[in-house]
């Protein structure tokens, strides 16, 4: 892990989240996040989790602890994923919710994760109401407009750097700077032009390199905004 740090130290960056999905392993990014200056921590039970039947509704009060620590600066990765995992359906939404409400109560953002589930995601998010809303690895084109009309912040990883992704490459140039993030998703969906190989969080830099290049922008410029929307997201 300190290598990877340090890798993406050399490629330019300087702050980075890492996610829980389950107790261990947002334990295992809080203890991460004490240990590195630049890494941050979000914790949170992912829906696949929650899927698995992973979901008790008592887990709130370990996440609520754990939030309390000055380096976790979100709740989630929490959402609804029918592509992975139904095993226990009705767990997805309770999870989903119960992260949602206690986002709410800290004043946090929720970082969402969606797949082959947007119209379900986005009820819910509606009646959550929340405002402070992250929608990670950015996916529902189709909900964009109505995600910026609610003041949420999209964050694109790599799969706005393939091609054939061209309604989500369209989006990414019509999203105002100050509602824009990159990440990688690390380990998962690397970035061209490296596919093939196991993501990490320096490949970033080419996922913020395409986003550049598809709105006709400097890329210093649109890092330096990049960097300022995660710094007011995650009030670091
Ligand atoms: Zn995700």
């Amino acid at each position: 892990m300190p290598d990877l740090i340090a890798a993406a130290a050399a490629a330019g960056v300087e702050r980075m989240v890492t996610i829980g999905c389950g107790r261990d392993q947002s334990e295992q990014a809080v203890a991460l996040a004490e240990a590195h200056p630049e890494v941050y921590a979000a914790v949170g039970v992912h829906p696949v989790d929650a899927g698995r039947g992973h979901w008790r509704d008592a887990d709130v009060a370990w996440l609520r602890d754990l939030a309390a620590h000055e380096k976790v600066v979100a709740i989630g990765e929490a959402g609804l994923d029918y592509f992975h995992e139904r095993t226990a359906p009705e767990d997805q939404p309770r999870a989903f919710r119960a992260q949602g409400e206690l986002a709410a109560d800290l004043g946090m953002p929720l970082v969402i994760h969606t797949r082959d589930a947007a119209d379900d995601t986005m009820a819910i998010l509606r009646d959550l109401g929340l405002r402070d809303v992250v929608l990670h690895c950015f996916s529902i084109p189709e909900y964009l407009d109505e995600a910026l009309e609610r003041g949420w912040t999209i964050s694109m990883a790599g799969p706005v750097t393939f091609p054939k992704n061209t309604a989500l490459r369209e989006a990414a140039t019509r999203i105002p700077v100050d509602r824009l993030m990159v990440e990688t998703d690390a380990p998962y969906l690397t970035p061209v032009p490296l596919r093939g190989t196991r993501n990490q969080p320096a490949f970033v830099a080419h996922t913020l390199a395409c986003v550049a290049e598809l709105r006709g922008e400097d890329v210093r410029e649109l890092d330096r905004a990049t960097s300022a929307t995660a710094a007011r997201v995650f009030g670091w």
